[in-house]
């Protein structure tokens, strides 16, 4: 395919507003690319990109180096700086690329790197084939020789041919073509449901290889690509959320220790390789070499997702911008390894020993995650709890537990749900501890039960409204026996009634109160009520509680 036949529909395509034109003619284009391998180019030359998403080989080419290549073939009169400044003023390096008469300048040192040499030339392959020798220069010299390799390519452009190579070069393709769009193109140009297109999409993370099976092999193609060992998947990512969002929604949470270190994704192959990608699908395996130890004692292939955890000497988590320092000293792993540990925490299990997962259930995968790693030394270490629960005052004491541990919080999952890489969904909710506390009042309380029976089990929480006090909630969670104990002591000599379990008292202890939420509410008399409450200490220091116009205010934030 010529690469002006590819600029012409992306110029077609940046002009069309609307989505379902967008995806007609990025289909068309699909359709009227020949060859496999153009199409497989395509595909990811509309978004911009190059190389898959898997494959680590960058471009590695700032601005500036764009720059140059594009001044020499502009001729001599134009220079970096000038190309530079007219970016500044009009924001779009493919506006400047479009603006310049090139393929003056053949013979000044232009080198084919596989391109051809004529203005009518160029095709997909030339621009690929370029661009892969421009990431695969290295060392000294490098420089001069990827802005020899770009001056090549941009002296055989037309305008509209600039204008696109030189926004693919620097990834700035910006013609209103995103993930969905060839997604639901690739459906489109070869008749095949887009959800088995997005399946394929997700395990193998290869657009131009997507599109050719379509092509080629129809929905069975599709359903045959599988993950690989080897090649990372895109990070299931997390949005924030509370425990009553879980519960409402699930009935039932898988609840997790939220690590405060850096993603990893393990693949390892135990007769091949062993590879650790970071979230953003980066190699990090030279970074981590106790974490591909632990790998290689694994006896099975398998893809893992974790967290990798800095520690201290008794074993104790650290910042995670401890853990930044290891992939930062890139040189210098040896030394680094000695004054920093890390520890790997998987949480989650996405193939083994040539079976998916990415479509079975959490607690399926997490299952299968201890089984494989049961079998290893230090597996139980490197597994993440997993706690099913459906009872908020068991997700607090395991927030408690992990907060205490050194941990950044909770992660609560849908224990049913699949594995969808790349997805910030609702089925990973991420549960930071409360920044904003209330001071209340305890105006009541009620007898405890059982073990409890003798002290007050339950506060009743109030805020101040001018001379008045306002209920607001109850208060049970995140009070231990001894707690128990001294609260009851010191809350007695305050009661003015009592009858049957409830207890009236006066207004006089302060509690620091903990909640996730506050939300309008005829339950109490304030208007409003705290979702889960939780007790933090006694105000020894005041005696004052907040008021309910600062309730207002934070119910509003
Ligand atoms: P992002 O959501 O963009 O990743 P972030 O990197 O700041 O943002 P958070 O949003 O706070 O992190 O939380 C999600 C991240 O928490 C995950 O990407 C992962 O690195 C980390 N994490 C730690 N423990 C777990 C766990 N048990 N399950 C899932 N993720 C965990």
């Amino acid at each position: 395919m010529q690469f002006a036949a590819f600029a012409d529909q992306a110029a077609t395509i940046e002009a069309e507003p609307a989505d379902l034109e967008i995806i007609t003619h990025v289909a068309i284009l699909f359709e009227e690319t020949e060859s496999d391998a153009d199409l497989e180019r395509v595909a990811r030359f509309v978004q911009g990109r190059v190389f898959p998403a898997w494959d680590s080989t960058k471009l590695d080419i700032g601005p500036r180096t764009c720059y140059e290549a594009i001044a020499r073939a502009a001729g001599q009169n134009v220079s970096a700086d000038d190309v530079e400044t007219s970016v500044a003023e009009r924001g779009d390096i493919g506006a400047v690329a479009a603006s310049y008469e090139f393929g003056t300048q053949r013979g000044l040192g232009a080198f084919g790197g596989g391109a051809a040499s004529s203005v009518d030339d160029l095709t997909v392959t030339d621009v690929y084939e370029t661009l892969e020798a421009v990431a695969s220069a290295d060392g000294s010299g490098s420089h001069d020789t990827k802005v020899d390799l770009l001056f090549s390519l941009f002296n055989q452009c037309a305008p509209e041919e600039a204008r696109y190579l030189a926004r693919l070069v620097l990834s700035e393709m910006r013609i209103g073509v995103g993930e969905g769009t060839v997604r639901d193109a690739i459906a489109s140009a070869f008749e095949v449901p887009a959800d088995d297109v997005e399946r394929a999409l997700q395990v193998s993370n290869d657009y131009g290889d997507v599109a050719v099976v379509a092509r080629t092999d129809g929905v069975a193609g599709l359903e045959s690509l599988s993950l690989a060992v080897g090649r990372p998947v895109q990070a299931m990512l997390a949005q924030a959320g509370t425990a009553h969002d879980a519960l409402e929604a699930w009935d039932l949470a898988a609840v997790e220790w939220k690590y405060d270190g850096a993603r990893i994704q393990l693949h390892h192959d135990p007769d091949g390789e062993t590879r650790i990608f970071s979230r953003n699908m980066e190699p990090v395996t030279d970074a981590l070499p106790e974490v591909v130890e632990f790998a290689e004692t694994i006896s099975k292939p398998i893809i893992l997702d974790g967290e990798v955890v800095a520690v201290d000497d008794a074993g104790d988590p650290l910042p995670f911008q401890a853990v930044l320092r290891r992939f930062r000293r890139k040189h210098d792993v040896a030394k680094t390894r000695e004054a920093i540990e890390v520890r790997p925490k998987f949480f989650d299990c996405l193939h083994v020993d040539g079976e998916d997962l990415l479509e079975t259930s959490l607690t399926e995968r997490h299952a299968r995650l201890e089984r494989v790693l049961s079998r290893v030394d230090g597996g139980g270490e490197a597994t993440s709890g997993q706690w099913l629960t459906d009872d908020p005052e068991r997700i607090e004491a395991i927030d408690a537990d992990a907060l205490a541990a050194g941990h950044e919080g909770i992660m609560l999952k849908d224990p049913s749900s699949t594995y969808s890489p790349g997805r910030r969904g609702k089925r990973w909710l991420k549960r930071k501890p409360d920044v904003e506390t209330l001071d209340c009042v305890v105006t009541g309380a009620e007898w405890g039960e059982g073990r409890r029976a003798k002290y007050f089990g339950t506060f009743l929480l109030s805020v101040r409204d001018g001379e008045n006090y306002e209920t607001i909630g109850k208060v049970a969670t995140g009070i231990t026996d001894e707690q128990l104990v001294e609260l009851t002591e010191l809350l007695e000599p305050h009661v003015r009634s009592e009858s049957g379990k409830t207890i009236d008292l006066e207004p006089a202890v302060v509690f620091e109160v903990g909640y996730e939420e506050i939300q309008t509410s005829p339950t109490y008399s304030s208007g409003y009520a705290l979702r889960f409450p939780r007790f933090i200490e006694v105000r020894s220091d005041s005696d004052d509680p907040d008021t309910l116009e600062r309730v207002k205010r934070l119910s509003e934030q």
